[in-house]
């Protein structure tokens, strides 16, 4: 279905009754994927879950009951499972399978000709029905086990505005154009949405000093970010052609790459970010399949008459659109603004769309010199910012590291976070005739340093 969905495939209701209702932004068309265990049983074991409507439709259940032998054995067996890699590792048509397979459970009209023998669509609906929990009832985990995290540099906006505030005359290095640039990241500090973050003690030097000192981070910031997980890997010594590129890539999430700018500033040449990014990355409880973004993809930011062209092994197809047009927001509460019942405060707004990397060209030049990635990496777009002042996705470019603090309603001045705060990432696309899809939240809250015991 999805090379070739039905005609009405992209307007069809489900029997959910939330799921077609466009602010709650996960319809019969989207079924993303999480790892979640219900509320009234804490200390059960994780189950993956699809999102529809208000509802996590509960695969373990369904699999186990029988409702998904249709699929081939290790796919049943994958959603059985506490985390998506198995399913991850089954590749495109499995995956392209089960989401026809949960789709034409959850819509809305089955017709006689499509029940099936024994099961009477009525008595089916019940007993999925009764696989499903409220998204309210439920404590969200890591969806996928990440063995390798990489994060790039993709948003060029990005990579001027901090290029200018550290090297005003040359924002861009020489190779940005050619390459994306990335480094590898810290995989045992990944965390899920809501789990807080202790500000990091590290080394650094103010700029008046001539020598460093060791002390809570004064200059901690969030980065917005997309995250793309790997759904199939590449051997080692081999590299993944940039048309074969996509086929790799399961789905999308948000991802918060949590930055202390006055570690990070200090530390970083030659060697690049360590201890001022590692202590923390959070990503959001859902992952987005591939399949529920195609009406929104979108081509590639196009590169202005100066730039050069990417060398071939990273030159798409002319006709590639492939990038996507979603929406992304970072939303700041402090602990002040909750205490008063006060709403989150948004920061900033971009568009993945704004990036001059794709996700394709990220993997393809990842692979390229035989590096294998494995079900379950995660490949991070880097902060997400656009043209505009207002689409800027960290404080060090909005407050040009704290040379111009953001002034809050409620009189509280930020030039970095400050203990108690809470950033909130979202993501949603929407297009006029199409089902409005969210990735839901990314949040964390920063409690204060750690104290040596
Ligand atoms: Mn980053």
């Amino acid at each position: 279905m999805d090379t070739h969905p039905a005609p009405d495939f992209w307007t069809r209701k489900s029997w959910v009754g939330t799921a077609n209702d466009a602010s709650v932004g996960f319809p019969l068309q989207s079924l993303p994927y999480c790892s979640f265990v219900p509320t009234a049983t804490p200390g059960a074991d994780a189950h993956l879950g699809v999102g529809i409507g208000s509802f996590i439709l509960d695969l373990d259940t369904l699999s186990r009951i029988g409702l998904l032998h249709s699929l081939a054995p290790e796919v049943q067996a994958a959603c059985v499972a506490p985390q998506l890699n198995a399913l991850m590792r089954c590749g495109p048509a499995a995956w392209s399978a089960l989401r026809q397979r949960l789709f034409d459970l959850l819509k809305d009209d089955a017709t006689p000709g499509e029940r099936e023998e024994g099961h009477p669509a009525d008595d089916q609906r019940r007993t999925v029905a009764s696989s499903m929990v409220p998204m309210t009832r439920a404590i969200f985990h890591k969806p996928v086990a990440t063995e390798n995290y990489t994060d790039f540099y993709a948003s060029i906006h990005h990579a001027t505005n901090v290029g200018k505030i550290f090297r005003p005359d040359h924002p861009l290095l020489p190779n940005y154009h050619w390459l994306p640039i990335g480094y590898h990241g810290r995989v045992s500090s990944l965390i899920v949405s809501d789990t807080p973050v202790r500000r990091p003690c590290g080394q650094f030097k103010f700029l008046a000093e001539d020598t460093p000192v060791f002390q809570p981070t004064a200059q901690l910031d969030y980065e917005l970010e997309v995250a793309a997980y790997v759904g199939t890997g590449n051997p080692l010594g081999t590299r993944v052609h940039i048309a074969a590129a996509e086929e790799h890539l399961f789905g999308l999430s948000l991802l918060n790459d949590w930055s202390a700018r006055d570690i990070q500033a200090w530390e970083y040449q030659p060697l690049g970010p360590f201890l001022g990014k590692s202590f923390a990355t959070s990503v959001s409880p859902w992952v987005i399949p591939m399949a529920a973004l195609a009406p929104y993809r979108a081509a590639l930011m196009p590169r202005s008459a100066d730039v050069p062209a990417p060398l071939p092994y990273l030159t798409e197809p002319a006709s590639a659109s492939s990038s996507f047009d979603i929406t992304v927001e970072v939303l700041l509460s402090t602990s002040h603004m909750r205490e008063d019942g006060l709403a989150p405060v948004r920061l900033s707004t971009g568009n993945l769309r704004d990036l001059h990397w794709s996700f394709a060209q990220m993997l393809t030049h990842h692979t390229s010199n035989g590096c294998n990635l494995v079900s379950g990496d995660i490949l991070a777009s880097g902060t997400i910012s656009g043209p505009t002042p207002d689409s800027l996705g960290c404080l060090l470019e909005i407050t040009q590291r704290g040379r111009s603090p953001l002034r809050l309603a409620t009189g509280e001045v930020r030039e970095f976070l400050a203990d108690g705060d809470e950033i909130i990432l979202r993501g949603y696309c929407e297009r006029e005739g199409l089902p409005r899809i969210t990735f839901g939240e990314c949040r964390g809250t920063i409690l204060p340093a750690i104290t040596v015991s």
